[in-house]
């Protein structure tokens, strides 16, 4: 087999709309480098976001790569096409290192029994008892449990398996991060169903790195998260037992981990999981993009030139709401009543905004309604074009320290370090 690049036991997935924001980024894991944490940086754009912003993965790259010469950063690197699947990987190969394979998409899509059955054959020896120090009880898994996976999940097994045998054939094994993601899928994916996927994922050769299933609750872009904690922290934990069960078994890359698309800021949930990294000894990887472009308007909005810029890009957002929803739709809530109307904000001075915009919940002026339209709206600061990227560079002091303060302080520290 082919030597693997690896990503480590701690690695961070750190999107970037505009593509300025990259070496105050990566400042944050100098930080903690300081501490002798290790926290890999690899910076994801999805082909969604690529479209709605009309950039090319070859800007990320070229960013990452200036950022990380400019920072002095010896440490490995990579860029992430995020969520892609066969008809949009192309126009990543040149310039990714790291391909997130979803497959959310098809699940519940049937294949035909013949294959079916076939597949159930040929995994029914993985089937029985599971025990693990982090499983409150064994699992068990029955062949009507492997039936019922591979209803739900043999369709986008297979997609997978085609996805990275196209990888392989194009970057050469070994040369790439794999990842396989169902995070936006509608349904929690069980410990035991995750069991399964990378049971199937390994028969088919497909060397996994990180996994992203789709978590209990409610994961929405820019805010905290929503659902039962204590659920979350018991599946997270059967998690990490079900990799490692499924590391020694299936023989897949020692350094295979979770993968949490956290849609930003899932700050309830950085102190448990932690805590079960620690215990388990378990490494995981966390995407978190649209934090940095949150970040980029609440610098902007501290800034006396900026916060007029600031201003138009919510007052647009508010009449187009409906639109700019549209792609997120799985991962927006927003309660429309609990917006400020555009004239209300046009009188706000900086200090009303960055309340309303920042992360505090401390802060009775933080509006999560408004922080979610805000998340969703770089489409209009893409149409702005010069104007709004003009903003960025005049305003780069402010942006920058709002940039690195926030990936370390509320992101790093609490989740990689326990702070
Ligand atoms: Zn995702």
């Amino acid at each position: 087999m082919a030597p693997q690049v690896t990503l480590g036991l701690f690695s961070m997935g750190i999107g970037d709309r505009f593509c300025l924001e990259g070496r105050a980024q990566l400042r944050s894991m100098k930080k903690a480098l300081e501490l002798g944490v290790e926290v890999i940086p690899v910076w994801n754009k999805s082909n969604r976001e690529h479209t709605i912003i009309g950039t090319e993965p070859a800007s990320t790259r070229a960013e990452a790569d200036e950022a990380v010469k400019a920072e002095g950063w010896k440490l490995p690197y990579f860029v992430d096409a995020d969520h892609i699947n066969l008809k949009t990987v192309d126009r990543f190969l040149s310039a990714c290192d790291f391909f997130t394979l979803d497959v959310a998409d098809y699940i519940g899509k049937p294949v035909s029994a013949e294959k079916e059955k076939q597949f159930i054959d040929e995994l029914s020896h993985v089937l029985g008892s599971l025990r693990h120090p982090a499983f409150e009880s064994d699992i068990t898994l029955s062949r009507n449990d492997l039936e019922l996976f591979a209803r739900k999940y043999l369709f986008g097994l297979l997609e997978a398996v085609n996805i990275y045998n196209y990888l392989k054939e194009k970057k050469g094994e070994g040369n790439f991060i794999t990842e396989v993601s169902v995070d936006e899928a509608t349904q929690p994916q069980t410990p035991p169903e995750l069991y399964l996927f990378l049971a199937g994922l390994a028969h088919y050769g497909v060397r996994v790195q990180t996994v992203a299933p789709k978590f209990t609750g409610e994961f929405l872009k820019g805010i905290d998260y929503v659902g039962n904690v204590n659920a979350f922290s018991h599946e997270f934990k059967s998690d990490i037992g079900v990799i490692d069960i499924a590391k020694e078994k299936f023989g897949l890359p020692a350094e295979l981990k979770l993968s949490v698309h956290s849609g930003s800021d899932k700050f309830s949930l950085y102190p448990i999981i932690h805590q079960h990294l620690k215990t388990y000894n378990a490494g995981v990887h966390l995407k978190t993009a649209g934090t940095t472009w949150l970040e980029e308007v609440t610098g902007l909005a501290a800034d006396a030139k900026g916060l007029k810029i600031a201003k138009k890009i919510y007052s647009q957002a508010y009449e187009r709401i409906e639109e700019l929803k549209k792609p997120y739709e799985t991962v927006v809530s927003i309660n429309t009543a609990n917006l400020p109307l555009p004239s209300v904000v046009t009188s706000w001075n900086s200090d009303d905004f960055v309340s309303a915009l920042k992360h505090d919940q401390k802060n009775p002026k933080m509006n999560k309604d408004f922080r979610q339209l805000v998340h969703i709206s770089f489409r209009v600061a893409a149409e702005m074009g010069e104007e709004y990227i003009t903003a960025l560079k005049a305003a780069r002091q402010t942006i920058e320290a709002h940039v690195t303060d926030n990936l370390y302080e509320r992101h790093i520290l609490p989740l990689f370090i326990g702070k």
